[in-house]
């Protein structure tokens, strides 16, 4: 068998995960949240409440073009969670919307603009960088503005919000139109690494939580990290140190140069089933798994292996890439 190299930027750090993991825990998080301070229609207090009363260990406030003061939201910095300040950096071309997470960000970033769909997304990505904080592109498929060859096409953004739970986030394929999946799938296949991210978009806290609203609490991050700041939640976001869930539990993830292995929290309904989905190039399913224990072994001519969990009530995590070259 050829020797097979992994080249994923994490690796070191995946590879001191799986050594030390024991100094490692997983923190629940939503990176995409808004409240009164632009179009969410709670105050930022009982936004902050509703995810401490939910176990979130931390939670990103992204307001549109607004950096929300966290100073005294999150006054305790000892307890089990952490407010990372944020912002919803809301731009848009010909009318277009494009909408870019900061964060962990210090001050106010405006939107950039730019000649293009492309030129606008990476002015405001790079705004976000030269900022010292972290990208994060909002709901690609919202009101479709980028084409799978836009994406391709972002440098410098490792997080894409594959789930954006809200409705409108048109997420799934339909109409002739992929799923936002399968354009993640397109840029991973062109080399273009990028994580995928799951998130609520909140907006809606008040009255019957349907649905059809921007309700918090239906997708989320777990992020592997040595601590609970925000240095330590970025270096992991920064290195794939995380996935995306709807609901499903994943306790472990090891990543070796043979294979790529993770273990399922199993439900406590023992009729609720799983199947891990490990997928390469081009959205190719490369194995299906039933077991809680799942695996996959490299064969060398993947380009890259991420793995999917779905569950039989519905919902699903995501797991991140890892790239492989022979
Ligand atoms: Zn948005
Ligand atoms: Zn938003």
């Amino acid at each position: 068998m050829k020797k097979i190299l992994l080249i994923v930027f994490s690796l070191t750090i995946i590879f001191i995960c799986n050594s030390f993991s024991q100094e490692y825990k997983w923190y629940k998080g939503n990176t995409h949240t808004h409240t009164t301070l632009s179009d969410g229609d709670e105050l930022p207090r009982r936004v902050v409440r509703w995810y401490q009363d939910n176990n979130y260990n931390f939670l990103v406030l992204s307001d549109h073009n607004s950096l929300t003061e966290i100073k005294y939201l999150d006054s305790d910095k000892n307890d089990d969670f952490l407010l990372i300040p944020g912002e919803e950096v809301t731009d848009s071309y010909n009318k277009k919307p494009i909408h870019v997470n900061a964060i962990n960000l210090k001050k106010k970033i405006d939107p950039q603009h730019g000649n293009s769909i492309v030129e606008t997304a990476q002015n405001d990505i790079n705004a976000v960088r030269k900022a010292g904080a972290i990208p994060q592109l909002n709901h690609p498929s919202w009101r479709r503005p980028f084409t799978d060859q836009d994406i391709i096409a972002l440098k410098d953004c490792k997080l894409i919000e594959v789930y954006n739970i809200a409705k409108e986030s048109n997420n799934f394929a339909a109409g002739g139109f992929m799923s936002t999946e399968q354009i993640w799938d397109k840029a991973l296949s062109k080399g273009n690494l990028m994580y995928g991210v799951g998130s609520d978009d909140a907006h809606n806290y008040l009255g019957d939580l349907l649905n059809t609203k921007s309700i918090p609490g239906r997708a989320w991050v777990k992020v592997r990290a040595k601590e609970l700041t925000p240095e330590a939640i970025c270096a992991s976001f920064e290195n794939g140190d995380f996935y995306s869930s709807t609901g499903v539990n994943v306790v472990d993830i090891k990543i070796t140069d043979k294979e790529y292995t993770l273990e399922i929290k199993a439900d406590p309904d023992p009729f609720v089933s799983f199947t891990t989905f490990f997928i390469g190039k081009d959205g190719k399913i490369l194995k299906e798994d039933y077991n809680l224990k799942a695996s996959y072994q490299f064969k060398g001519d993947e380009l890259y292996v991420r793995a999917k969990v779905f569950a039989s009530t519905g919902d699903f995590a995501i797991l991140q890439p890892v790239f492989l070259k022979k």
